[in-house]
């Protein structure tokens, strides 16, 4: 024991505990369990990345001038308003570190991200959760919530663990409620799946006081690199660029996420394949009684009639050597979140669930 405190509100943090990656004595696991790209990351991504291996000895640049030039082509946007991160983890750290502190209000939703709530009570800042209604962010909670001491607001949008998302114009009459001594961050991890959302580019682009989270970890199936990037404000991006350690994406992981996001024809196919394959395993599972809310991210939350019974079909998941994510911690104890996987997965979880409820009924 040292009997050295660390800062207040450190030992408030609830340790935060991944999806489980494997199950003991098998080999053969499907693991549906953390929202990662069934098909992998783009094989030019691959490529990218044993191309950059002779230059493992440099550092990497600091700039990260490639990458952002490369995100802006594809998504239309000034590579001066992008930043990039050790995974949108890091942006939400610095985001917290930049902007909140002791005796300021972090407002996170209640069933939102927990990095946001880590990483306000790092920065000594009070978290405030809102309610959620019908597994959907509460527009106006949110708004009543705001106070003089909120500095930042996170919402996520599609949502984890519910895969429901704000219509355009709820979000715009959030972004035009935040009080402009706050900022608005949409953590948008998930855009990619939810078609035809911009991510909230639009409203970024209208307003100073918003920040777009993305991330190469979803469908770009990078996690293990992770990389991710915010858009926003100039004035925003030089803010948190102050804190950024100057070397904090390595050389593989910048050279396979620059391939990734310019390999647009592997992506669209992944995206196709998970708008397809979602549709079919909520129907399959909703026809043996397991219901979802209509999803727009690469999961659906699958609710059953009650905790007893989801974690006994975790159970027999797990028996049938499929990993998928108790979302008790997140307020859905009733609930599993399902990853979409590649069509054989699908069709096997939808075996092992239609089984479990025969055999209930
Ligand atoms: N936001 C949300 C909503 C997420 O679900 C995740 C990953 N679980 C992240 C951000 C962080 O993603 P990463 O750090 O891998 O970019």
């Amino acid at each position: 024991m040292t009997g050295i405190q660390p800062q207040p509100g450190i030992m408030d943090i609830k340790l935060y505990v991944g999806g489980q990656s494997s199950i003991e004595g098998r080999d053969d696991v499907i693991k549906l369990s953390s929202n990662e790209n069934p098909f992998g990351p783009s094989p030019k991504a691959m490529e990218a990345l044993k191309r950059s291996a002779h230059l493992m000895h440099r550092y990497p640049p600091t700039d990260h001038a490639a990458l952002r030039a490369a995100i802006g082509e594809v998504h239309g946007l000034d590579p001066d308003r992008i930043i990039c991160g050790v995974g949108s983890d890091e942006i939400i750290h610095f985001l917290c570190q930049c902007y909140a502190g002791p005796g300021d209000e972090v407002i996170y939703t209640e069933h939102g991200f927990s990095m946001y709530k880590i990483s306000a009570r790092a920065a000594g800042a009070s978290p405030v959760m809102v309610s959620e209604r019908d597994r959907r962010v509460d527009v106006d909670a949110v708004l009543a919530a705001c106070t003089p001491q909120t500095r930042l607001v996170f919402i996520t949008n599609p949502g984890n663990p519910t895969s429901t998302i704000l219509t355009d114009a709820e979000l715009a009459r959030l972004a035009d409620g935040v009080p402009s001594t706050a900022i608005l961050v949409i953590d948008s991890a998930y855009a990619e799946f939810a078609r035809g959302y911009d991510g909230g580019v639009s409203l970024v682009d209208a307003k100073p006081n918003i920040v777009m989270l993305r991330t190469f970890s979803k469908a770009y199936g990078l996690g293990g690199l992770r990389v991710g990037w915010g858009y926003a404000d100039r004035e925003i991006i030089d803010v948190m660029n102050r804190i950024r350690g100057p070397f904090n994406l390595s050389v593989p992981a910048l050279a396979a996420a620059e391939a990734a996001v310019r390999d647009r024809a592997f992506v669209e196919k992944c995206l196709a394949e998970n708008t397809r394959l979602r549709t079919w395993l909520a129907d399959a599972l909703a026809a043996k009684g397991v219901p979802s809310d209509p999803a727009h991210a690469n999961f659906i939350l699958a609710r059953f009639a009650s905790e007893d019974e989801a974690a006994a079909c975790d159970a027999a998941l797990k028996e049938a050597g499929i990993l998928v994510r108790r979302v008790g911690g997140y307020g859905f104890p009733e609930s599993l979140r399902i990853t979409v996987g590649d069509e054989a997965s699908c069709r096997r979880v939808a075996h092992v669930i239609g089984g479990f409820m025969e055999a209930r009924a």
